[in-house]
């Protein structure tokens, strides 16, 4: 298969990249790791007008931490994000979710602002980044927008940048001390994108963000789920809790619009992620207890 024929240009800065967006028309992309653009293009199911390279963009390879936030520039690597130290040790679920994103050579290409500007229901990471109150650092030339992770997210493969507008960096605030995290998910094979998935925040204060990915278009806060996490037992397990997690997961659930394909109904997907939210809420306690505790 090849791609329909379009313009190619190389940018060497954020600030190049922006104004040879600016001298596109609207259907112009952004070429990143090229992971998933390059094989929509080459089945035709993205036929952009023109790509932006931003792979020669030096200031945007970088992770920098400052003020209580970990920003990932647009040219990160998802493998850079997953093996550093500093993410590793202030935002493991964003490591996590990393590790589980594709295989090690998809994400020694793929960057992590790609997977969040590409916005597949199943995505791992755009759910994490909902859940523990991500930013998006949004730019255009001569002006730049920051959105929460929560209102990124319009739909399948849809976000709220706008044309002429790129994602130029995401920032996570540091994980607490006294925070845990629990991030559970299933899939065809390990390392597939996830048929139904679960990201749990655990702040100090008894906040509790909880975020499904792969059951509706976009990532799903569920505040209900949320609001009993607190008084729910320790032990996931337990039929009674089981229950009550699926009693809240299903006001959560009422009427939004649910994923149903071929590879997994929307009960399943529903049911399903039940089972992995009682998972991601005790492995979420339980670090939150061994950061008490040290
Ligand atoms: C075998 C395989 C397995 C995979 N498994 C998973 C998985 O389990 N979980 C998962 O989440 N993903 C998975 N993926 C997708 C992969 O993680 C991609 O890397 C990711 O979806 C896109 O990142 P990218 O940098 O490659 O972006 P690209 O493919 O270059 O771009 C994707 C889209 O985002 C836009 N874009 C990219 N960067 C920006 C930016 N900075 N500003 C504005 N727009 C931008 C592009 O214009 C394009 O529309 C898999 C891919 C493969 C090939």
């Amino acid at each position: 298969m090849r791609p329909a024929s379009f313009r190619h240009h190389p940018a060497r800065s954020v600030d190049e990249a922006l104004t040879l967006l600016a001298s596109e028309d609207e259907d112009a992309r952004i070429l990143a790791g090229g992971q998933s653009l390059v094989p929509l293009m080459n089945l035709r199911m993205a036929q952009p007008s023109a790509l932006i390279d931003i792979n020669g963009c030096d200031d945007l390879g970088r992770i920098d931490e400052a003020g209580g936030w970990i920003e990932f520039g647009a040219r990160v690597r998802q493998r850079e994000g997953e093996l550093s130290t500093a993410v590793r040790a202030r935002l493991p679920m964003v490591a996590a979710a990393l590790e589980l994103n594709g295989h090690p050579a998809t994400r020694h290409r793929g960057t992590i602002c790609g997977t969040l500007a590409h916005a597949d229901p199943s995505a791992e990471l755009p759910a994490v980044a909902v859940a523990l109150g991500a930013e998006m650092v949004l730019r255009r030339q001569g002006a730049c927008r920051i959105v929460p992770a929560e209102a990124f997210f319009l739909g399948a493969l849809e976000t709220c940048i706008e044309p002429g507008e790129m994602l130029a960096a995401v920032r996570f605030p540091v994980q607490p001390a006294r925070a845990g995290w629990g991030l559970a998910e299933t899939g065809l094979r390990r390392h597939d994108l996830a048929l139904a998935g679960i990201a749990v925040a655990m702040l100090p204060a008894g906040v509790t963000r909880i975020c499904a990915f792969g059951i509706t278009p976009e990532p799903l806060r569920l505040p209900t789920l949320e609001a009993a996490a607190d008084d729910l037992p320790r032990s996931g397990g337990t039929p009674a809790t089981q229950a009550r997690i699926a009693e809240a997961l299903a006001a959560d659930l009422e009427g939004a619009d649910l994923v149903d394909t071929l590879h997994a109904s929307a009960r399943y997907r529903q049911q399903v992620t039940a089972t992995l939210a009682a998972r991601a809420l005790a492995d979420a306690r339980q670090r939150a207890s061994q950061e008490t505790a040290t």
